[in-house]
């Protein structure tokens, strides 16, 4: 009789299926790898082979270049693929564009490895859809009971509203370059923000992909300050009550320095926590999560109600001893390497 383990593992380089000899988002490069979604922790450059949703693999494309593997499959939502008799399908999990959850089926056996997934509506990214199965893998990231993450159109409004009440300033908004910055742009707009919103130049191929795939982000601009009178960018005064995004990393250097007395914004799940807003000087912290909060993974696990679930990257423990309580079988899968990017 054949065991859950059997049919996946985990291991350094990330889960592994025996049977069917290949890795789910491994952190190291292997022959044949299924890839979730297109964050950096969960999608590497170095594989031989990668199957994945043809978004995700063109996200993969545009970050790492062409050959960052030497062969690709894609795998249509739903669609089941044979790898040496182990049955694979790709589901959506509302995290990105083109994220999904992986369905393993082999022997009688299903698995579900869910990435990073969320329940909440983004006009980005195609809906969870919840699948039927045995094992429940699911990621722990906002996995406590003190997070609950707000209403994101409130979030999104907040910071319109700080737009009108402050209109001599600019307002730097820090979100992750593939998933947070594109839904914070598209949420704008479908608040009724119309004015050009400014785009820290390593978000600009995303966006591009973003607007290429149907996704209207509206009018983008470079958020650069011209100089000479063909560069492009845009007058320091043109920045006065804007919008500009930019990638997290990009707050710390000179970049953010050019802009007139800006409001610094931080787009997280994790300004929830108002220590980490301090910390990183963030005057209007809005919390918007691509993952889900505690009573979405709760309610995600009671509505899938599998035998078992298996917890990966965050606070695995609290979830195991709900699922405990519950009645319901669970281990902490303790997988490294995922760092959750796109928080
Ligand atoms: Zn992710």
């Amino acid at each position: 009789m054949a065991r859950f383990e059997d049919l996946l593992r985990p291991t350094p380089e990330g889960l592994y299926c025996p049977p069917g000899d290949f890795h789910i988002d491994p952190v190291r490069p292997v022959a044949r790898a299924l890839v979730t979604h297109g964050h950096a922790d969960h999608a590497r450059p170095g594989n031989r082979t990668v199957l994945a949703t043809r978004r995700t693999l063109a996200i993969m494309a545009l970050r790492y270049g062409e050959d960052f593997c030497e062969t690709r499959q894609v795998a249509d939502w739903g669609e089941r693929i044979t790898i040496d008799g182990v049955t694979v399908s790709f589901h959506p999990a509302g995290h990105v564009l083109g994220s999904a959850q992986i369905l393993v089926e082999w022997g009688g056996m299903r698995i579900v490895a869910s990435g990073d997934y969320k329940r909440r509506e983004d006009p980005t990214a195609e809906a969870f859809e919840p699948v039927p199965c045995d094992v429940f893998i699911t990621e722990a990231t906002f996995a406590l009971p003190v997070f609950r993450h707000p209403d994101s159109r409130g979030e999104v409004r907040k910071l319109i509203a700080s737009t009108r009440q402050f209109p001599e300033r600019a307002h730097l908004v820090g979100a992750y370059a593939l998933g947070k910055a594109q839904r914070v742009i598209r949420m704008l707009r479908e608040e009724g923000y119309d004015a050009p919103i400014f785009i820290h130049g390593a978000l600009k191929r995303l966006c591009d992909f973003y607007q290429e795939e149907g996704i209207d982000l509206g009018e983008l601009r470079p958020a650069t300050i011209a100089r000479g009178k063909d560069a492009e960018g845009a007058a320091k005064g043109e920045f006065a009550g804007a919008v500009i995004v930019g990638p997290p990393s990009a707050f710390a250097d000179k970049w953010a320095r050019r802009f007139p007395d800006p409001v610094s914004c931080f787009a997280s799940g994790w300004m929830r926590v108002r220590g980490r807003a301090r910390q990183r000087g963030v005057e209007l912290p809005l919390i918007l999560s691509d993952h889900c909060d505690w009573d979405e993974l709760v309610e995600t696990i009671a509505e899938i109600a599998p035998q078992e679930v298996w917890v990966t990257h965050g606070r695995e423990e609290a979830l195991v001893r709900w699922c405990a309580l519950k009645g319901v079988r669970a281990r902490p899968l303790h997988l490294v390497g995922y760092e959750d990017e796109g928080d």
